[in-house]
């Protein structure tokens, strides 16, 4: 392992470093994005905290490699935001088209936006996310009403929203709701998220009696709880 101020080379991999001064007599170490953020007492690596880092370079190296394949594809995906979007987890190419009024058509890889007026490249980001918003409605409507039928538990209203980082909600007063970047992840995933919250309507909690009757109608729940965790970075992405 070697070190310069602003990087950290283990094995042949650099990763970026910020070493910052903490109010802890101990070294804390955690990733903003793909840097590894190193507090420690006095702003600066002493040949002890350098010791620490070279003991934990197995936590580094871990960590590091599932933060930078997430931000890597985030990257990606910024990069390009207004030319593709991502629906029902398929990438899919984004086309402004100018017409008599402001419509959306979406089919296959292909979201078409029509719009009275040239659309601005900076304006381009809020147009896709309020289509992306539009679609999750419509396809969130659909879905828990299919599944609180075949549950045969009933909420009293649904209401498709801008989360800041939960997937979903479910209150007491029977009110169910579902983030709208859902439409951005496989249809499968959003099905698990739906059939989760109706599952609170009987259990308001995450009790072992509740991933009991989860798995009733998605066995393979845990799998995508994992699935859905690596793709949170998409939500706010819009913003
Ligand atoms: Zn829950």
């Amino acid at each position: 392992m070697t070190i310069t101020q602003d990087a950290l080379t283990i094995q042949g991999l650099t990763i970026p470093l910020r070493i910052r001064k903490g109010n802890r007599r101990r070294v804390l170490m955690t990733f903003a994005g793909n840097v590894l953020q190193v507090e420690t007492y006095t702003g600066s690596l002493s040949p002890l905290e350098f010791d620490f880092l070279k003991q934990n370079t197995d936590w580094i190296l871990k960590h590091y490699k599932r933060q930078a394949s997430s931000w890597n594809q985030q990257m990606r995906f910024v990069q390009h935001i207004t030319n593709q979007t991502l629906i029902f987890g398929q990438m899919v190419k984004v086309e402004f088209v100018q017409g008599v009024n402001y419509s959306y058509h979406f089919k296959e890889n292909l979201l078409t936006i029509q719009a009275p007026v040239v659309i601005a490249e900076v304006r381009k980001k809020k147009l896709i996310s309020s289509v992306l918003h539009k679609i999750a409605h419509a396809y969130l409507t659909k879905t828990i009403q299919h599944w609180s039928q075949k549950t045969g538990l009933f909420f009293k209203d649904l209401k498709v929203k801008n989360h800041r980082s939960k997937w979903g909600s479910c209150s007491s007063l029977k009110n169910i709701n579902l983030n709208w970047h859902l439409v951005m992840v496989d249809k499968s995933l959003a099905e698990y998220v739906v059939i989760h919250e109706l599952m609170h309507l009987k259990e308001m909690n995450h009790s072992p009696a509740f991933w009991k009757a989860v798995a009733q109608f998605y066995p393979d729940y845990k799998k995508a709880k994992t699935q859905l965790g690596e793709m949170q970075w998409i939500i706010g992405i819009y913003e």
